[in-house]
């Protein structure tokens, strides 16, 4: 049972844990986030979600009121606390209370634990499908909490039977709206969009498995039509993982069939995450 977040440095218990309605996140949608997975009762690459969720606050000119080390520790001891081995973390920074309805004050710093979540078994063996749709997120690099664009065509998505959308800008290939996108070309060389998409934490443990792997790997700017001449294409993310596509608007990607290189990355992904959780417990 999930019985307590961290709401501004204290353990609080769920039923508890409110901010005020003048918080600059309900008044304009501003705050930045991050969200990352427990196993075994330890926070998956931390490190890693920590530095980025800093990096999200500064780009937004929001200050995190603790050290990184201090907000690693809270989450452990939240961890601790609740006793569940999987779990999902997320951290969010908010805008905080503010009297004029737009300036940003002294910012709320919350841990919310979650039931761990995982993308349907089945999903991994078919791949999924995708539509491509016309949009720029806006500062990137950040991971703010402002999912409207996503949140909006979730009902064309479903309509269409597809399962995510790929935002490309100017028929350039930027992101999936929870995920990065790769491909592997005809020559077997991993291509990844490398800029004005979020760092995602993923998206560089694939990048340096496949390096170890000893598969080429290239970050930069990937045409639209790459997708259709490529043999493989997957989408990476905290709750997903290696999660192969296999269609991109009702055509096949190679075969249409999950392809080798996808499943070796899933399998070399999770077997760093296990080597990571060996490693702190
Ligand atoms: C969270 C997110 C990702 C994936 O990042 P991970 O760190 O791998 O979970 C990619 N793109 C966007 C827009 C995101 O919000």
């Amino acid at each position: 049972m999930i019985q307590y977040y961290h709401i501004n440095g204290e353990l609080t218990p769920v039923a508890e844990a409110q901010l005020h309605v003048t918080d600059l996140a309900i008044m304009r949608g501003y705050g930045v986030f991050d969200y990352f997975r427990a196993l075994q009762g330890r926070a998956l690459f931390v490190e890693d979600y920590v530095q980025r969720f800093f990096n999200s606050a500064k780009l937004l000119q929001l200050e995190v009121p603790c050290s990184q080390l201090e907000l690693r520790q809270n989450i452990q001891q939240l961890l601790d606390k609740n006793g569940e081995d999987k779990a999902g973390i997320r951290l969010i920074l908010t805008g905080g209370y503010t009297t004029d309805s737009y300036t940003p004050v002294k910012p709320n710093l919350l841990i919310l634990q979650h039931p761990y979540a995982s993308y349907a078994a089945e999903a991994y063996e078919r791949g999924i499908k995708m539509l491509t749709y016309e949009y720029r997120r806006e500062i990137p690099v950040a991971k703010t909490i402002n999912y409207v664009t996503g949140i909006r065509i979730q009902k064309w998505l479903k309509e269409n039977g597809a399962d995510a959308v790929l935002y490309y800008d100017n028929d350039i290939i930027k992101e999936s709206d929870r995920s990065n996108f790769f491909l592997i070309d005809q020559a077997g060389k991993l291509v990844t969009p490398e800029a004005d998409v979020l760092p995602g934490i993923t998206r560089m443990k694939v990048i340096q498995v496949a390096k170890e792997l000893g598969l080429p790997v290239e970050e930069r700017t990937v045409q639209l039509n790459e997708i259709f001449e490529a043999k493989e294409a997957f989408i990476t993310s905290s709750i997903k993982g290696v999660l192969p596509v296999t269609y991109m608007d009702d055509k096949a990607i190679g075969t249409g069939q999950v392809g080798d290189i996808s499943k070796q990355l899933g399998a070399a992904f999770e077997a760093l995450v296990e080597r990571y959780v060996m490693a702190k417990t």
